[in-house]
């Protein structure tokens, strides 16, 4: 079911049930109404029900929760479902797509990103951090019902060639955010992104920078960081497999910065690492120190490399933590409800404090958080509905068992149902 609200002038809606609040106060809030005008929430007020009844939007059987936000996809990536075996590491898997990538042709790409824009839409995702190379899929974002950053990925370990290929992504961006128009309707916005550490020359890395100063690009920027021990041993300049695959891609001298010296670095230009599950104890404080968040994508990581990030650590130490899914090639899907659901299991961590991490820290995490992330005024109308009829055995308290009841069966539930979304 879907409800196209943004364009309506000072309307009422009614709902069964909304989740207020944030972590550690989320609360349920019966028969509610909201005034929302021009996509924004106005108020939010307790309604009889029998006044509910007389308001003409009538959604008494959903109980309403904000929007997922997805901080970490690939869209582009879609087509390479089951290309790679599990536990393949971090070289092999980056040779194996650039080489699955050749042979898909433009329509077959197409194809699988408008499927998985569907299927993120329909999960209840309304907002997302996708990394491209080449932007070739945003036309279909921009026409989708889903909002989001185009993060686009700059790599080269050539110094000769650091100023071409940042004007080169300069160009890209500049044609891409014509097509997404301007103005305050504007739903998709890009910007030039850091790929990672080892992929980027430390003049690459220098120019970027001062280009993000200037744009103020580094409240939202992100970088993949410590997703595997290969990496490190690359950047610390050890023999292995990550070193021979970039010695056949160029033969430029490999200049990437070590792992200390890139902590430092990219710590004071990125506002959140994406992975980090080689991170050492100095990393998370660093990270501290400087307000970087973390992106985990524990399916992925897990897939690709056996392990993933410690999160009592990244908890502990007080980080904005955010799940995100990572790209089809290293996951099944991009449900986040089955992310949040795999992390329950895999981290042991209450609920609610997952839920956290699929919709207020991964907005706080991309500066959006003013929009998204929970539901409450000045905030967009972008949210999921979960019918009142499937929680029918829940009820709701402050008392912490059946507070993290409520949350768990919601995982459960909202996997099960499919297209219960409205925007
Ligand atoms: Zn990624």
């Amino acid at each position: 079911m879907r409800v196209h609200v943004r364009k309506r002038r000072n309307e009422e809606f009614y709902f069964g049930a909304i989740l207020i609040g944030n972590y550690p106060d989320y609360r349920i809030e019966f028969s509610v109404c909201l005034l929302i005008d021009l996509g924004r929430i106005i108020q939010i007020r307790k309604c009889s029900h029998t006044d509910g009844k007389k308001i003409k939007n009538n959604y008494s059987n959903l109980i309403l929760l904000p929007a997922l936000v997805n901080a970490h996809t690939h869209l582009e990536l879609s087509a390479l479902e089951d290309v790679v075996n599990p536990g393949i590491g971090m070289s092999s898997f980056i040779k194996k797509i650039v080489e699955a990538r050749r042979l898909l042709t433009l329509e077959q790409m197409q194809m699988s990103i408008d499927r998985q824009i569907q299927e993120l839409i329909d999960h209840g995702t309304l907002f997302v951090g996708d990394i491209s190379n080449h932007g070739y899929h945003f036309r279909s974002l921009v026409e989708s019902d889903l909002e989001g950053i185009l993060f686009l990925e700059i790599l080269g370990l050539d110094p000769q060639e650091a100023t071409r290929n940042l004007n080169h992504m300069l160009e890209r961006q500049y044609s891409l955010q014509e097509m997404a128009g301007s103005g305050a309707h504007r739903s998709w916005e890009t910007m030039l992104n850091p790929h990672s550490p080892y992929s980027l020359s430390l003049d690459l890395s220098k120019l970027l920078w001062s280009h993000m100063e200037k744009n103020e690009s580094r409240r939202r920027a992100c970088i993949h960081f410590a997703e595997s021990l290969e990496e490190i041993d690359f950047m610390n300049g050890k023999d292995g497999p990550m070193r021979d695959l970039f010695m056949k891609f160029t033969d430029a001298p490999l200049t990437a910065l070590s792992y200390y010296e890139a902590l430092q670095f990219w710590s004071d230009h990125c506002r959140f690492f994406v992975h980090g599950s080689e991170l050492t104890d100095d990393g998370f404080e660093l990270m501290k120190e400087k307000n970087v968040g973390l992106v985990l994508c524990p399916r992925s990581n897990l897939f690709l490399h056996n392990r993933t990030v410690n999160i009592k650590k990244a908890i502990s130490s007080d980080l904005v933590c955010a799940l995100a899914t990572d790209s089809l090639a290293s996951n099944q899907d991009l449900n986040l409800w089955s992310e949040a659901k795999h992390a329950q299991h895999l981290f042991h961590l209450e609920p609610a404090k997952i839920f956290q991490m699929i919709t207020i820290n991964p907005a706080i995490l991309l500066d959006i958080n003013d929009r998204y992330g929970s539901i409450a005024p000045g905030k967009a109308t972008r949210w999921v509905g979960i019918p009142m009829d499937s929680m029918q055995d829940l009820w709701f308290s402050q008392h912490e068992t059946q507070y993290n009841n409520f949350f768990g069966n919601l995982f459960l539930k909202a996997v099960e149902i499919e297209k219960t979304i409205f925007l």
